[in-house]
């Protein structure tokens, strides 16, 4: 539509997408990630394009609704910045230096295997192969990560693969900005904990909530649980005055505790965050036993942001990570957060390499042969770059409905997850537990920024660190 009219502008429409919210208001949203809830009238006057005698147009002017020479490179801006990602200088490498692990827990994507298994460590040709790939990245600044298996069988291994690898990325003159150990902490001892604290190592491990539903999950072979040591080793590096990252998974049990429970017991030990993410459903996360339905997630999800806002209410600084990357999305321009964008980080934020060399574009795909891209031993980067092309280009514009979704700013999806499911990187989405669980959450969300009490809380928690 044009306008020559001159109570308004020169202006053509911009593609927008809408939805009635149950508070009344519409959501209007467009693909450069600007929102409005919009009351009725204004919603028909959007509709209509009579803008005559109202002072709609500059706010639909600055909301992107309408397209002007005035804000055309706004827009435009608007629209790059969520995809500035594709040129950041970082990578995360994930390296396997072992897939052996202490404990058998039941919705393991990487499908670890029994501590005296006959499947190899990564020998030393394999590991100075992977450091030298690393190094022959075209990226400025690398964080590393070990998972497993448990890293801490071949801690040996862990020391002087970042020994050589400081060593070699100073040559190149590269950055290592971090170095994660994930752990189930069941292998810990003073001496490696004195060198992980002397060394800034960060530590990344699990905790499904209060012992009860821990140990359900995670156990050793023999079924007895390892909450009991992981709570010790907490308390070990919080005397010394470090923080373990902890991550709860949530599955079917999870939900029959409920969220508070998970809250409280991170509440107690001390912790300012929770990350209510669901299952992934890869390797033995694949037992539908483990699985929930998108309502009964959302019920869970919607109860833990509500105490959280009492919490919050009450002075308690807590927040969730999951939901405060969606609200990130929402309320900034930066899609900060790898695995709530589309395309996610893999393959573009985040390579991983198991302990035969192979490189895949995530951490999550080790139990999906199919995404292997390459193999330190005999490829290069701009070898695997080809390969990763498709996972790239995977932008919600080529997902069929996302590409018209309402909410397609805003929402991400795991490749990892499409994959496992469908058996290809196209969501299939009326199917796809996923989109089902993001459009009530981003309804969720959207509903309830209309309303003081709690926009002022989210705004806050996008904020926090
Ligand atoms: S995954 Fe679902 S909710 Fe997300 S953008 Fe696609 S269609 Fe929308
Ligand atoms: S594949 Fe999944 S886990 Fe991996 S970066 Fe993408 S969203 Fe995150």
């Amino acid at each position: 539509m044009t306008s020559l009219d001159s109570n308004v502008g020169e202006y053509i429409s911009n593609e927008y997408f809408e939805k009635k919210l149950k508070n009344g208001f519409f959501l209007i949203t467009t693909s450069h990630g600007s929102w409005s809830l919009l009351t009725e009238k204004e919603y028909k006057i959007l509709k209509s394009g009579d803008f005559k005698n109202t002072d709609l147009f500059s706010f639909f002017e600055n909301k992107g609704l309408i397209i002007t020479k005035k804000n055309t490179s706004k827009i435009v801006n608007a629209f790059k910045s969520q995809y500035s990602f594709f040129d950041e200088p970082h990578m995360l490498c994930v390296v396997t230096l072992t897939n052996r692990c202490t404990l058998k827990c039941d919705y393991c994507h990487a499908c670890a295997k029994p501590k005296d298994s006959k499947i190899k460590d990564m020998d030393n040709k394999t590991m100075v192969a992977v450091i030298d790939f690393i190094c022959s990245l075209p990226h400025k600044n690398i964080g590393i990560e070990f998972q497993g298996g448990e890293p801490l069988f071949r801690f040996d291994l862990v020391k002087d693969f970042l020994l050589l690898l400081e060593k070699k990325l100073c040559l190149v003159g590269k950055n290592l900005t971090s170095r994660v150990i994930v752990t189930n902490l069941t292998l810990m001892t003073e001496k490696i904990a004195d060198y992980v604290i002397e060394n800034n190592i960060g530590l990344c491990s699990s905790l499904d909530g209060p012992k009860e539903l821990h140990d359900k999950h995670r156990k050793y072979v023999s079924g007895k649980g390892s909450y009991d040591i992981v709570m010790g080793w907490n308390d070990y590096f919080n005397k010394k005055g470090r923080n373990i990252n902890f991550l709860p998974t949530i599955t079917s049990e999870s939900i029959k505790f409920g969220s508070k429970s998970i809250i409280d017991e991170y509440l107690r030990l001390g912790f300012f965050r929770v990350n209510l993410r669901p299952i992934h459903r890869i390797g033995r996360g694949k037992n539908k036993s483990l699985w929930f339905d998108d309502e009964s997630f959302f019920e869970f999800w919607k109860s833990g942001i509500e105490y959280i806002i009492e919490l919050n209410e009450a002075g308690i600084e807590f927040y969730d990570y999951n939901t405060q990357a969606m609200l990130k999305n929402i309320l900034t321009p930066i899609r900060s957060y790898m695995c709530m964008r589309t395309p996610c980080g893999a393959g573009i934020s985040q390579l991983a390499f198991n302990t035969d060399g192979t490189i895949l574009p995530c951490d999550m795909a080790r139990s999906l042969p199919d995404l292997k891209v390459g193999n330190v031993k005999k490829h290069s980067y701009s070898d695997i770059s080809i390969s990763l092309l498709e996972i790239k280009t995977h932008t919600r514009d080529t997902n069929p409905l996302c590409d018209s979704c309402i909410f397609g700013a805003y929402c991400g999806n795991c490749l990892c997850d499409t994959y496992s499911a469908f058996g290809d990187f196209v969501l299939k989405t009326p199917q796809d537990f996923d989109c089902k669980i993001k459009k009530r959450m981003l309804t969720y969300l959207f509903e309830k920024l209309c309303d003081k009490r709690y926009s002022v809380i989210f705004n806050n928690w996008v904020t926090l660190k």
